[in-house]
């Protein structure tokens, strides 16, 4: 892995994130959990009695169909928020969980992303739709495609955070430095200075194997308190879920993968101000680049 020592954590007194917070779920790799804790997290925040929108900029449209809807049936997508600038508020629609909402993808959206090169503004055409509905919501989570392209940069533009979950693989940290160095580039370029990688979630852990721990430890020993408390389980309920296009809090809520996003969920909104007081420990910020 590169060397990211520019990011460590560190300045535990940087103060508790205000609400709204907008945060964009990224890992270039593909199949690492991106998606799943997108909507799960999105999910559990919404039972907490938060406003949540879900942002699916993935032309895999998984977040979509993960929440029940069905994506050829869709009148307006992200799509057209991104490339012919609708109101984003044209496209978002409602799902069985309270709270929660989805503005949906597109499979055409891969095409978009050669579309938007040639865009005036091109970086920022989600972080002008994301603003306008800002107030509307507690949480706005983005879930990003398996690519450090045009759409994620999008999303690193549109976010105030980055949240990056990690695999409890061997090579789990491999392409993560890639992805700080670009949270790195996006601050210094002047195109989102306060961008900051607020945390880093553990997944699919496989409490059998020591492998998993060991690579648990490594990324406790490199990013810190970054690094959300709850591991999440590689849990096979969390994997059956979308299939029902459902959200495993309400797939089946008993399981292990539910009560795991819960507390992160928790964790998450722990950092905001609105619960301050109550726990003070994910206030970590990264050192400005
Ligand atoms: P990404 O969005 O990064 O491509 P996904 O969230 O789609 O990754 O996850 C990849 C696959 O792994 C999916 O089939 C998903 O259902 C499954 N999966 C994700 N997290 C878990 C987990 N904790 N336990 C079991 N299966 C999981
Ligand atoms: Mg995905």
């Amino acid at each position: 892995m590169s060397d990211t020592s520019d990011l460590t954590p560190n300045q535990p007194d940087v103060g508790l994130r205000k609400l709204p917070r907008v945060i964009a779920v990224a890992n270039q790799k593909g199949g690492v959990g991106k998606t799943t804790t997108s909507i799960n997290t999105a999910a559990a925040l919404a039972q907490l009695g938060l406003r949540v929108l879900l942002i699916d900029v993935d032309p895999q449209a998984n977040a979509t169909s993960g929440l029940g809807i069905d994506v050829r049936s869709l009148e307006s997508t992200i799509l057209d928020v991104l490339i012919d600038d609708a109101p984003i508020s044209d496209c978002i629609c409602s799902t069985e969980i309270d709270g929660l909402q989805v503005a949906p993808s597109n499979l055409r959206l891969a095409d978009a992303e050669m579309t938007m090169y040639s865009m005036l503004a091109r970086e920022t055409r989600l972080k002008n739709a994301v603003d306008a509905v800002l107030q509307d919501f507690d949480y706005i989570i983005i879930d990003c495609p398996p690519s450090l392209g045009l759409l994620t940069l999008n999303a690193l533009c549109a976010a105030r955070e980055v949240l990056i979950p990690i695999q409890c693989e061997y090579f789990a940290l491999e392409g993560v430095g890639q992805l700080l160095e670009n949270v790195l580039r996006i601050r210094r370029s002047g195109l989102n200075p306060t961008l900051e990688v607020s945390s880093i979630v553990c997944v699919m852990y496989d409490a059998r194997t020591n492998l998993a721990d060991e690579v648990v430890g490594e990324i406790r020993q490199h990013f810190g308190e970054t690094v959300i408390k709850t591991v999440v389980p590689r849990n096979i309920k969390l994997s059956e879920a979308p299939k029902y296009g459902m959200p495993i809090i309400t797939y089946d809520p008993m399981s292990r993968g539910a009560i795991a996003y819960t507390d992160v969920a928790q964790e998450v909104h722990n950092g905001s101000q609105s619960t301050a007081g109550e726990r003070a420990q994910f206030t970590y910020s990264w050192r400005n680049g």
